[in-house]
């Protein structure tokens, strides 16, 4: 499948979290330590893969594989005679079959190149690259070899860069292989872990061994290919969606963790069906979902079957989310893998959400604006593609890309954030294909009908996050004055709009409003009808933002009259048994305009000329015996 033609920079991927999301972000990338070496694949332009099945023998005991890799591909350009695939110079390429004969080939710079006779733009050509070798020696660590409690066990882990090191393959992001065949021949007591349904097991004679056929009927990319073979039990059942459908799950459990698997592993069921129903069916329903335990720290989302460190609930809720954004609809290059991982992460905070409690939720919510706001600067979009530490950095792709969504669904809403989420996932443009940032964005833009452009340009393009100090007191019994003053924790964005969420209580009573915040430095006074005792900003942790709130003095002048207001000439000005020693006039950016000594007797009233102000809003201070009282005056 062949849906995104122009290829920009690479790749994608995903991974789990437990205590801490930095474990499923170890697990996630393959190939932390190998920074430096990365090479990039670009193998493949000149075909369009249709169909891939692996024939692989693995022992967990033995660190070598052999077998082949069957290949259907479609010609895409004209006079096609010479093609190639990614793998490792180190493994050992022994033939390459096509039409009944063997063909020549040249292996070198990791890439094999074969030659055929000359075919037709868009002809099908079958081929069968015959290998061995031992793919754990690959700096990407696609491949491992190690062990658990019970025994030994290897396992693959391709994202972002490691699929080569282990098997012939395109290794990129705009070609999905449209249907998958794995064959693998383990030893007895083993089982392989892979990808879509497992249509038979054949026992090798005399009992020495299986082959296990798993069959995937769904486009995948190459990260997402997988294997895994240990002394696995296996426990499975049905996880009954609300529609009625169910969907097979299947766990692959190391026998040391049988105790703890037996508690943990059912709390799949009510993830999938919130996922289900929040995102759109699950994408691979009429195959399964499952988990596969492995080596590495976290976990990784292979299709279908995601490998797993453990069953905790964070980590399966963000690899099951994986199957949503990052498998059905894969980054469509490596720039733009916080579409796979803010979303992951994201899910993982509606899962608490929907599953377990408001308090779990704000916990997310509270360490994600952490992680993503202890450093002043870092964008969501990853520039930096070549250095996978860096590309896999969990506070801007992992965190940061969580609260940016969490932000947009509090600025456009629920109805439209989830309504746009859906159309995305089932936009056929997209949708077991790959997709760009621009995509998405577009797909909220149209059904919320608002121009996101600045906020996406300023949150996921650009660096840094608002810093607001924001000073609250009482004017007078009903009325609070509020004042934000932002800064910004890097100059690439001078002034982060808010929309921001207030919680204010009184005796008896409490009350949530909402403001805009559209500038720098700005007062607002708001009547709210009661004496307000507390006031909490974004309760609900709406906001990428770090907040300082301070309470200030209070002025709780209950009798202070300004009318007429609006006014165009004078205004009278009356405090209820109090001498009024001082009055000054702000325009709305809290700039003095006008200042009065006043001498005036108790319970009279005091003429302001305003006449020679322009029109618009200001505020009166009034202090009368060490009160003071705020009041909002329209200049007409
Ligand atoms: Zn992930």
């Amino acid at each position: 499948m062949r849906k995104v033609v122009f290829i920009i920079g690479l790749f994608c991927s995903m991974l789990v979290m437990a205590q801490d999301m930095e474990a499923i972000i170890k697990g996630e990338r393959a190939a932390y330590e190998a920074k430096k070496n990365y090479k990039f694949k670009r193998s493949g332009q000149e075909y369009d893969l249709t169909y891939q099945q692996l024939n692989l023998t693995i022992d967990p005991g033995v660190r070598y594989i052999n077998g082949s890799v069957y290949s259907e591909l479609i010609a895409l350009e004209s006079n096609f005679t010479q093609f190639s695939f990614d793998l490792d110079s180190r493994m050992t390429v022994d033939s390459v079959h096509f039409e009944g004969g063997s063909i020549p080939f040249v292996h070198n710079n990791d890439e094999v190149t074969l030659v055929i006779p000359s075919r037709a733009k868009d002809d099908r050509v079958d081929v069968e690259i015959f290998y061995q070798g031992d793919p754990s020696v690959n700096e990407q660590n696609g491949f491992s070899f190690d062990y658990q409690q019970s025994g030994p066990i290897s396992w693959t882990l391709s994202e972002p860069y490691g699929a080569y090191g282990w098997w012939p393959c395109k290794q990129q992001l705009y070609d999905k292989i449209d249907s998958l065949d794995m064959n693998i021949t383990i030893p007895k007591n083993n089982k392989a872990a892979g990808m879509g349904n497992l249509i038979k097991v054949d026992t090798l004679l005399p009992d020495s061994g299986f082959v296990y056929h798993w069959q995937h009927r769904y486009p995948i990319a190459t990260y997402l290919v997988a294997v895994a073979v240990t002394n696995y039990y296996e426990e499975s059942h049905f996880i009954q969606l609300s529609d009625g459908d169910s969907i097979f799950h299947l766990d692959y459990i190391y026998p040391s963790y049988k105790p703890q698997a037996d508690t943990l592993r059912w709390a799949i069921d009510g993830m999938m069906r919130g996922f289900d129903s929040l995102f759109g069916d699950y994408p691979f329903r009429k195959e399964k979902y499952g988990h596969a335990m492995f080596g590495r720290g976290g976990g990784m989302e292979h299709q279908t079957m995601s490998f797993m460190s453990r069953l905790d609930f964070d980590l399966m809720a963000h690899e099951l989310a994986h199957q949503w954004f990052g498998n059905k609809i894969t980054c469509g290059s490596w720039q733009d893998l916080w579409l796979n991982e803010g979303w992951a992460t994201y899910s993982n905070a509606i899962a608490l959400e929907l599953i377990k409690s408001k308090k779990e939720h704000h916990d997310f919510l509270i360490k994600s604006i952490g992680r993503a706001t202890r450093n002043n600067g870092g964008s969501v979009f990853a520039y930096d593609t070549t250095n996978v530490n860096e590309l896999f950095n969990g506070d801007m792709r992992y965190r940061k890309g969580a609260m940016v969504l969490h932000q947009l669904r509090w600025q456009i809403g629920d109805s439209a954030f989830f309504e746009a989420t859906r159309n995305y996932l089932k936009n056929t443009d997209v949708c077991y294909g790959f997709a760009y940032t621009a995509d998405f964005i577009d797909e909220m833009e149209a059904a919320s009908n608002v121009d996101l452009s600045l906020f996406f340009d300023r949150y996921v393009y650009k660096e840094g996050f608002p810093i607001l100090s924001v000073e609250w007191n009482r004017i007078n019994a009903k009325t609070i004055s509020i004042n934000l003053s932002q800064t910004t924790s890097h100059p690439s964005v001078e002034f982060f709009p808010l929309r921001i969420q207030f919680h204010a209580k009184w005796e008896g009573g409490d009350s949530i409003f909402t403001i805009d915040h559209s500038q720098a430095i700005e007062n607002i006074i708001l009547d709210l009808g009661r004496k307000v005792e507390e006031l909490i900003i974004d309760p609900n942790y709406w906001n990428l933002a770090k907040y300082t709130l301070f309470e200030g003095d209070h002025s709780d002048m209950s009798a202070v009259s300004i009318y007429p207001n609006p006014a165009e000439q004078k205004v009278k000005v009356f405090v209820l048994d109090k001498k009024v020693d001082a009055l000054e006039i702000t325009d709305c950016l809290g700039r003095l305009v006008v200042e009065y000594e006043i001498l005036q007797l108790k319970n009279s009233t005091i003429d302001i000329d305003v006449s020679h102000l322009k029109p618009g809003p200001y505020f009166i201070k009034v202090s009368a015996e060490g009160n003071q009282s705020t009041t909002k005056m329209i200049k007409q």
